[in-house]
């Protein structure tokens, strides 16, 4: 055993004591310890693990930067990263046997790593993406439900003796509440049906000033109607001609839930700035960004914001009505289109959210009408 071996006999003793498997690897890939819970996993002996290279034992997907996970996890981050997913090579009677797994792998000290490695059960995984679901959406739907029903209960046992006024009031409220029930069971659909990739997409050169003006306009709309005030809402394309390849209604989608956002998670005396333009470096894409002065993100939840049902914890979450779908939506649509998202933030500063999407050259366009004319040639 070489004299820098970062994991010293008390280390062992600790994970001697685990039921999940644990290897420490060395900076070459060498595995340089082995608990004896990972040998009942993998059949192996300890000394038929000890110096083989991880990879001939472990079989993981071909990507990048961590020597380990190869690009699963987040490099600048050394913390314990899950990576689910890989196989173990499992010696049985009958010869070699793949194992799914999932590992947990954090870095020690002279480049060694220690894993942690269980069975992957997708079933675990499924239920409790299954509670989180059933959580949320239940918690959604009873709020706006409590209200219509209050609302629509005080109006049948007292609508006679309220002003006119005051009944134009509830029946507002009821009608806000049933809109937001809407707009849930939609995002619940898109949502589904973009898990199991059943959107269509109808691409066409879209004007970016014309659109962004309408989503502006209609966001601006609904603030007024909720708060009786205008938001500072500025739009800007440069240059004003500018055109996207994409299709309409889902890019509009994808801006509504931006704008939506800054609006919603920012001061409503501070401005939201939505700014069209070429991307750095690169005319044939375009970058749409939609920045707010809000309270913003933490670095380390900003991979976290885009996955299904997540919101950040704060004293916001409760204020703000939100079920975490609107930015997997988002990410799943501006990816179907072949574009990117990403987000910048600044905690008490604000966030920045950007969408780069193919630009509307005439050589896509030409394209386009090749494959039309071969699709109506074909019929
Ligand atoms: P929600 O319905 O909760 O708004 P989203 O999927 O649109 O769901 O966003 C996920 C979470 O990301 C939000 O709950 C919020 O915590 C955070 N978030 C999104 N946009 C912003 C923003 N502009 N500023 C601060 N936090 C944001």
């Amino acid at each position: 055993m070489s004299q820098s071996h970062p994991l010293d006999s008390d280390a062992h003793a600790l994970l001697d004591t685990l039921t999940s498997g644990a290897l420490a690897v060395d900076g070459e890939g060498l595995i340089q310890y082995t608990n004896a819970a990972f040998c009942e996993l993998s059949g192996y002996a300890p000394s038929g693990l000890l110096q083989q290279k991880l990879a001939d034992v472990l079989k993981l997907p071909p990507k990048t930067d961590c020597a380990l996970c190869m690009g699963a996890c987040d490099p600048l981050n050394p913390q314990w990263a899950t990576f689910h997913g890989g196989f173990l090579l499992v010696e049985s009677s009958s010869g070699a046997e793949e194992l799914r797994i999932k590992i947990k792998h954090s870095p020690l000290q002279n480049h060694w790593t220690l894993c942690l490695v269980d069975p992957f059960s997708e079933d675990t995984t499924l239920t409790q993406a299954h509670s989180d679901f059933v959580s949320t959406v239940s918690h959604e739907f009873r709020t706006p439900l409590t209200s219509i029903k209050g609302f629509a209960d005080t109006l049948l046992s007292y609508g006679a003796q309220l002003p006119d006024e005051e009944k134009r009031r509830f029946i507002n409220i009821i009608k806000d509440q049933a809109d937001r029930l809407i707009r849930l069971v939609e995002n619940l659909l898109t949502a589904s049906k973009l898990g199991a990739s059943r959107v269509e997409m109808s691409y066409r050169p879209i004007p970016l000033q014309r659109l962004l003006d309408k989503v502006a306009h209609s966001i601006q709309a609904k603030i007024q109607a909720k708060t009786g005030v205008s938001r500072n809402l500025e739009v800007q394309v440069k240059p004003a001609d500018l055109e996207v390849w994409a299709d309409a209604d889902r890019l509009e989608q994808i801006l509504i839930n931006l704008v939506d956002n800054a609006v919603k998670y920012s001061p409503a005396s501070s401005a939201v700035y939505v700014l069209g333009e070429f991307a750095p470096n690169d005319d044939s894409q375009i970058r749409i960004s939609v920045r707010d002065e809000g309270g913003g993100i933490p670095e380390d939840l900003l991979p976290k914001i885009f996955t299904k049902f997540y919101r950040v914890e704060s004293p916001l979450k409760q204020e703000v009505e939100g079920t975490g779908l609107g930015l997997y939506i988002t990410k799943s649509l501006t990816t179907a289109m072949g574009g990117q998202i990403f987000a910048e933030s600044t905690p008490g500063k604000g966030s920045t959210f950007s969408v780069i999407l193919p630009a509307a050259t005439p050589e896509k366009q030409a394209a386009h009408r090749r494959k039309l004319y071969a699709t109506e040639e074909g019929e």
